[in-house]
């Protein structure tokens, strides 16, 4: 079928078209900034001081954008957010972990935990997609698995460590979608990890990890145990490197670059309070317009859980939500398809702290316009 030949007019349009939720919009003076370093920066060995002295900006960097309590380091390595699962299953989940399961990304690291070899079967609790489970203290769970965001579905949780849990447990979150978009207490976590194409407005292929002290025993002591660990998914390497300001094998520069961009304009701008304040004004500007409007509805019932990083949309059956995507994707405003799983007649909508609030009000005209030219 093809694409109805629909033209947005222009004082409708959004500054900057890109709402897809990664790799994600990069902000222009980003990459501004990094051609005019390219000369000196791209191109120049990751082990010698430029590289290195970026690497300690972002580390340092994310310390105070988390405001992280004493004691936790921030390590990286490569292969992103799904090396560093097969990397926490090798090197951080002692026996057993459990996972709260509530959509693609949460269930990918469950399947990983469960198809490991050294380790016992994982507890996973689910919900339908469009909810979140609560993570349960049981005896014997040496890993709680959360997911801070789930960006296939638009729900966000709340971190708690979960009461009653024995003293030796960790607690890790995925915060792929979340980091540096969402509030949170760091304290209430052991491990805070992402990759660094959604929030932090970079590209992808880098993982990031805020480790606690506890996280950071645990990480030694299995690293220094018996059990056979891939030297590529060893976070006790990986520890040492990070130390170092370095990764253990070679990084992309521009996306260390770019990620350190970011934070630092969000750090100048206030920090935390400012990013996650531009994402509730992003999220108020898209859910009151679907509240309110005849055809369209949160995909989220239960607003608390409506994320403010990712919003999904349903429509009605009069409106075929594809053919929306497709118009504004003529039209220069890309990635607003749903996660192709969830298979919902819906529009998935970054909210990012890169994207301009005042953008996500244009986009909302824009799905109006076209959905009274579709009429
Ligand atoms: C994007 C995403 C991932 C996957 O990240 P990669 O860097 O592509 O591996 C994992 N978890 C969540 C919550 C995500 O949003």
């Amino acid at each position: 079928m093809s694409t109805p030949d629909i033209s947005l007019p222009d004082d409708l349009l959004p500054g900057d078209g890109r709402f897809g939720c990664g790799p994600s919009k990069i902000r222009k003076d980003s990459f501004d900034m990094l051609i005019g370093s390219a000369g000196h920066f791209l191109g120049t060995s990751h082990r010698q001081a430029a590289v290195r002295f970026k690497v300690s900006e972002l580390r340092n960097g994310l310390a105070e954008l988390f405001s992280l309590p004493d004691g936790y380091e921030v390590l990286l390595g490569n292969g992103g957010t799904t090396a560093f699962w097969d990397a926490a299953t090798f090197g951080l989940i002692d026996s057993r972990s459990q996972h709260l399961e509530f959509g693609e990304f949460s269930s990918k690291f469950a399947k990983a935990a469960a198809a490991a070899p050294h380790l016992g079967d994982p507890e996973v609790i689910s919900t339908e997609a469009g909810h979140h489970p609560t993570a349960v203290p049981m005896d014997g769970i040496d890993a709680y698995c959360l997911t801070h965001n789930e960006t296939s579905t638009g729900v966000a949780m709340p971190l708690e460590r979960p009461h009653g849990t024995d003293g030796d447990a960790l607690v890790l979150v995925d915060a792929t979608s979340a980091a540096g978009g969402l509030r949170f207490d760091a304290a209430q976590t052991d491990v805070y990890y992402f990759a660094p194409q959604k929030c932090l407005a970079s590209d992808g292929g880098l993982w990031l990890a805020a480790c606690s002290p506890a996280a950071i025993e645990r990480i030694e002591r299995i690293a220094a145990s018996d059990r056979w660990i891939p030297a590529f998914l060893d976070l006790g390497i990986a520890l040492e490197n990070s130390r170092k300001d370095q990764t253990y094998n070679t990084p992309a520069l521009a996306t260390l670059f770019l990620a350190t961009e970011q934070v630092q304009w969000i750090l100048d701008n206030g920090g935390l309070e400012f990013a996650a304040g531009r994402c509730d004004r992003s999220a108020a500007a898209i859910y009151d317009w679907a509240d309110s409007h005849s055809h369209a509805s949160p995909f989220v019932t239960d607003p608390a859980m409506r994320s403010h990083v990712v919003a999904t949309i349903d429509f009605d059956d009069s409106v075929d939500a594809a053919t929306v995507a497709a118009v504004l994707r003529d039209n220069g405003i890309v990635d607003t398809e749903p996660y192709r799983k969830l298979g919902r007649n819906q529009l998935r909508v970054a909210l990012f702290p890169a994207i301009d609030p005042e953008d996500v009000v244009q986009l909302t005209r824009c799905i109006d316009f076209v959905l009274e030219q579709l009429a």
